[in-house]
């Protein structure tokens, strides 16, 4: 199956930050691998901007660079690389002070063609570069921006900055980057729950007992340890990535597959979320192991309590969902690299098979990574002439495998995000209201543990995080799925 590239209109993208990690690690590379695919059309721009003083063939040597670094061997291919730098442009600007850089920048941009500015730089310049867009009147109405995470550390900041925004921004103009949403198993969720009639009437409480969501880092914090321990996992992660894909999950079925239908769907879920009681909160920082530092080395906080992992039960608090807990984890320094939803069936009501047939429940897996697709585990009866034992086998729909080498060649998160907002769809993008109302769910929980003073249990590198975690679902009769690659 071969998959469709529809050419994207033409564009003038400007990148702020464009010299940056980010820009260097996912968008530029992604931009390439969409020009190398043909949706990118010959006429369209990328400026980048930043402080560093660069000319354009600088920034093109930079982009050459990263190119070469980050762009698998068999898709660099050094013509097309060439023609595709040759749309590329720098200027140099300082978004904080000044206003040099504006006047060029302004002159780059062509009007009639498709206008985005991402903000690849820290939240606490998105003021800035909105106002100096706005001031120097190189914004239009029809201009859109892309903002990154993290969109705020609370409700209030959160509010703020969406204020912020929107005083030179109308909300169809702002994009809030969530990259697990641009995940292609992430939308084939929908896909599956959406375009299938087979799904739908298990899809409860009555049918399904409870939902895992894993999101497993091996790396720890090394490097940016005093940075990431003003978050924590729960703001870094679960706040924004588990909780979009709890929302995927729980959502009732949109009237239209269409931006404001799917988000309002979305929100109702954040809006049902119950508070989370103390007991059903797990949190953790890993311990140093075999000379590597622990957590508290790295973030250079001996007294740190904030949290490398974190494991909650969670309540959506509604007709459909009543008595289905969803299990939330993720950390760095575990076991695998692995993220993964998991649905679990109940028993059928009545068994028609012996105990020692052997039954075990039906999980639906859905896998972010590594090997993005779904598998389905039915049970089937043992071949050979021993009786009816029964046997747990994957119905497996590995994209590799179900759409051959096209379907292997899955775009990155940021490529199909990107593409998007030149496409104007803002489906997979967070909306402020969004964004907001997670912030409302998420800040009592913080409070909560800041206000009692409690302290992150120690866990080893390489395991699967706290005992007390494991605990977390023991005492319900339950237990997590081994976190694998
Ligand atoms: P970074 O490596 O520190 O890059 C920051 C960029 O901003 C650089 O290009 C820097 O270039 C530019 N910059 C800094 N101050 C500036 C100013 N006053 N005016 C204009 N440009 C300025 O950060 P990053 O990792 O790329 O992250 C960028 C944003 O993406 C952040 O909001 C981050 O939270 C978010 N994000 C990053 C990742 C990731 O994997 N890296 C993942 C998710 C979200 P100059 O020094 O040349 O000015």
């Amino acid at each position: 199956m071969v998959s469709r590239v529809i050419p994207v209109e033409v564009f003038d993208l400007v990148i702020f930050g464009a010299t940056g990690d980010l820009a260097r690690r996912k968008i530029l590379p992604g931009l390439y691998r969409r020009y190398l695919a043909g949706q990118i059309t010959g006429e369209s721009r990328i400026i980048g901007a930043a402080r560093t003083d660069l000319d354009a063939e600088g920034f093109r040597q930079l982009v050459r660079d990263a190119i070469a670094e980050f762009v698998a061997a068999d898709k660099r291919d050094t013509a097309v690389i060439e023609d595709f730098l040759s749309h590329l442009d720098y200027v140099s600007i300082d978004a904080a002070k000044g206003d040099q850089g504006w006047k060029s920048l302004k002159a780059m941009i062509r009007q009639g063609v498709v206008q985005a500015f991402y903000f690849s730089v820290a939240p606490s310049l998105f003021g800035d570069l909105a106002e100096k867009l706005h001031d120097h009147g190189i914004a239009h109405s029809e201009s859109r921006i892309v903002v990154e995470k993290p969109f705020g550390r609370d409700l209030a900041s959160a509010q703020a900055l969406n204020a912020m925004l929107a005083s030179h921004f109308e909300e169809r103009q702002i994009y809030r980057i969530d990259h697990y949403l641009g995940k292609e198993t992430v939308q084939n969720l929908m896909a599956v729950r959406f375009a299938n009639i087979l799904f739908e009437p298990l899809w409860n409480s009555q049918f399904i007992d409870h939902v895992q969501i894993t999101v497993g880092e091996t790396v720890g914090v090394e490097g940016r340890g005093a940075y990431y321990d003003k978050s924590g996992a729960m703001r870094d992660m679960v706040q924004n990535h588990l909780m979009q894909l709890l929302c995927l999950i729980a959502m009732e079925p949109p009237y239209h597959f269409d931006p404001n239908a799917v988000r309002d769907e979305k929100l109702k879920v954040i809006r049902a979320l119950q508070p989370v009681p103390a007991e059903d909160i797990v949190r953790g920082q890993y311990l140093p192991m075999n000379g590597a530092p622990g957590y508290l080395e790295d973030c250079e906080d001996p007294e740190s309590k904030t949290e490398s992992y974190i494991a909650l039960k969670v309540h959506v608090a509604n007709w459909r969902w009543k008595g289905t807990p969803f299990y939330l984890r993720t950390g760095k320094k575990l076991r695998a690299r692995a993220s993964e939803i998991a649905i679990t069936f109940k028993e059928p009501p009545h068994s028609i098979f012996d105990d020692a047939a052997g039954w075990r429940e039906n999980v639906l897996v859905i896998r972010l990574q590594p090997n993005e697709g779904m598998n389905l585990k039915v049970m089937i009866k043992e071949p050979g002439p021993g009786g009816m034992r029964l046997t747990q086998v994957p119905l497996d729909m590995s994209f590799a495998d179900a759409l051959g080498a096209e379907g292997a060649d899955i775009p990155d998160a940021y490529e199909r995000l990107i593409m998007d907002v030149i496409r104007g769809n803002q489906t997979l993008f967070m909306r402020g209201d969004e964004v907001e109302a997670a912030w409302a769910w998420t800040d009592p929980i913080i409070k909560g543990w800041e206000a009692r003073g409690d302290r992150p249990h120690g866990y080893d590198p390489g395991s699967s995080g706290p005992e007390d975690a494991l605990m977390l679902m023991h005492r319900d009769g339950r237990r997590w799925r081994e976190i694998k690659e």
